[in-house]
């Protein structure tokens, strides 16, 4: 296989490059994934061959056969990593190698190609240095990377994996991810629908799992609430993680987390809190909750509040729970202490006003 060492990007410039005054209009309200940066990478894969043809080019369209294997089988993967601007001036990403880790093994799982962990940074790094004028200088914005892997082998054989895929990866300026900023968020307990079963792709970021979720977080938008927590698969009675992000049940002093037990994705944020609640004197936990014991913990009082916490929106309170069994709030339904405390230290590290004692940022 092609080694990191031996791929080197070819530069193609866009001469359709936004002016300054386009992309300040675009920056000063960019929402979530709407507009895209003026360069992509890509590069392509063969079987026996290995990984070749390494670019960065002009952001555009893909021209691809009506019958490529991706349009047909789903063999796709994707990763999700911000690039931010710190404080002094300084452009970092967070934690990319372990993104690159999770890339690797969601590739093992879809039977597709690894890409060199270096490679996957290298991509990274020279998209974010080409179009670094798109990453926001305004506080919680960033720049939304989205590395992705296609299969393109056209042909409709189902019995066998493509034997040519490409890489990409494409960028987007991005102010915070629910449009209320920090606002408890209403959860949808989905007894209908289930996200993963074990042996399946749960643990995989492959675009299947969000494809199957859609009608899912539409049920929770029926019901008055914001978004969709899935259950597990045999009982439908243990919480797994909510839409695109891990959740954390706070007993006092003690965290809990669901474990990663082969159907959820395990997050970035969520590992990153584990370590940093050990740096807060916090007991947390890996395990298993129900949902008549995340009730009776809320009608008790001992569970006192509920986050989510995911790349996209950093870490988000749940105020209150709807199920087909009716509902609950959790505390007084605000965002609690220690959740707005773990999203202050996570930021604080992203954005470079507090200390980057794990070396989790990057410097790109
Ligand atoms: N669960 C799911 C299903 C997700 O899509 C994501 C977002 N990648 C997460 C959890 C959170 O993962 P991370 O902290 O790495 O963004």
């Amino acid at each position: 296989m092609t080694t990191a060492q031996q791929l080197s990007f070819d530069v193609q410039l866009s001469d359709a490059a936004r002016t300054p005054a386009e992309r300040e209009r675009v920056l000063a309200d960019p929402g979530f994934g709407q507009t895209f940066t003026d360069h992509m990478i890509s590069i392509d894969y063969t079987e026996g061959r290995g990984w070749h043809d390494a670019r960065l080019m002009p952001y555009g369209p893909l021209t691809l056969d009506p019958a490529t294997s991706v349009f047909h089988y789903a063999q796709e993967l994707f990763e999700g990593l911000k690039a931010y601007r710190q404080s002094s001036g300084s452009i970092v990403a967070f934690r990319p190698y372990a993104n690159a880790a999770r890339f690797n093994r969601s590739a093992a799982r879809m039977a597709m190609p690894e890409l060199p962990e270096e490679t996957f940074v290298e991509s990274l790094e020279l998209l974010v240095q080409t179009d670094r004028d798109w990453v926001p200088t305004t506080e919680g914005h960033s720049l939304y990377l989205r590395p992705f892997m296609i299969a393109t082998q056209s042909g409709l054989g189902v019995n066998y994996p493509s034997r040519t895929y490409k890489y990409m990866v494409i960028a987007s300026p991005a102010a915070a991810y629910f449009s209320g900023g920090v606002k408890p968020v209403s959860v949808w307990l989905s007894q209908d629908y289930t996200r993963a079963a074990p042996g399946g792709t749960g643990a995989a970021k492959c675009g299947g799992n969000y494809a199957a979720a859609f009608v899912a977080q539409r049920q929770a938008v029926e019901n008055g609430c914001d978004q969709v927590v899935w259950l597990d698969a045999a009982e439908h009675r243990y919480v797994e993680e909510m839409g695109g992000m891990n959740l954390f049940f706070v007993y006092g002093d003690r965290l809990l987390t669901p474990a990663l037990t082969g159907t959820l994705l395990p997050g970035i944020t969520r590992d990153s809190l584990l370590t940093l609640a050990a740096d807060l004197g916090l007991t947390a936990e890996e395990g298993r909750l129900s949902i008549d014991e995340w009730r009776a913990g809320c009608a008790s009082g001992e569970l006192t509040e509920v986050f989510a916490c995911g790349t996209a929106a950093v870490i988000t309170p749940v105020g209150s729970v709807k199920g087909v069994e009716g509902g609950w709030t959790i505390g007084d339904g605000g965002p609690g202490k220690l959740t707005m405390r773990f999203r202050e230290e996570l930021m604080g590290v992203q954005y470079g006003t507090r200390p980057d004692t794990h070396n989790w940022v990057h410097k790109i």
